[in-house]
């Protein structure tokens, strides 16, 4: 059975959520603060945790980052409307995904089914240093890329930045974190302007949308992301 923490400090919101959860299937453990958020992940490693940003004393964000200390556990974020700040600062500290309240149970349901999906899927190791991310195939010992089976053609440092990317899958890098890791270099003396285009070729090289690029998204504000599941 699949496990979520409810991390919510509203009476109303935990019996709503609770109730429509586990008449999906899923068994909850609820916790209205910081110490009994951490306490429940630490208990048992659960498979996804719904945490509020909005806890009465404690800040969502606050557990999420003791959180990420104990486990790698998706975590779904729930913030206010308005609150762009917030969001952005959840989804950088480590958050999977974020919902804006108010939100339909149905969306809810979506999301978190989305989430545990790209979790059951990330990355799988096919063999030694082959990295596996539904068709595209990065065998790290013959530096080969494949779309779909066919060998991209790709200069060393369109390589490098993919591999950094698909290495981390969904996490947020700066064009100035890419410039240091990548290009060990520093925004000083290389343009940032150098890492938007090696993505826009890199994309233009793997993306079956050119122009939707999925594989490598942009996450506005913030950099980019290596996307494990895009179909
Ligand atoms: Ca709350």
């Amino acid at each position: 059975m699949v496990e979520i923490v409810l991390v919510e400090d509203e009476r109303d919101m935990v019996d709503l959520l609770s109730t429509h959860l586990s008449a999906e299937g899923y068994q909850i453990r609820s916790a209205n603060s910081l110490a009994s958020a951490v306490s429940a992940v630490a208990q048992r490693e659960p498979d996804l945790v719904l945490l509020d940003i909005t806890l009465g004393n404690d800040d969502g964000r606050d557990v999420l980052r003791e959180i990420r200390l104990l486990s790698d556990v998706p975590i779904i974020f729930l913030t206010g409307r308005g609150l762009e700040s917030d969001r952005v600062a959840g989804l950088k500290m480590g958050a999977d995904d974020d919902i804006v309240k108010p939100f339909s149970l149905g969306e809810l349901s979506a999301r978190i089914e989305s989430v545990l999906r790209r979790g059951q899927s990330v990355p799988r190791i096919t063999e030694r240093s082959v990295l596996t991310f539904e068709d595209l195939s990065i065998n790290e010992s013959t530096r080969e890329v494949r779309v779909r089976g066919d060998i991209i053609d790709l200069t060393a440092k369109e390589y490098s930045l993919l591999v950094f990317l698909a290495h981390s899958p969904r996490q947020v890098f700066s064009r100035e974190q890419l410039l240091e890791h990548v290009w060990s270099s520093s925004g000083e003396w290389q343009n940032e302007a150098t890492v938007t285009e090696h993505i826009r070729r890199l994309r233009h090289k793997i993306e079956v949308d050119r122009d939707a690029p999925k594989r490598i998204a942009t996450v506005r504000g913030l950099g980019y992301r290596f996307e494990p599941v895009v179909s």
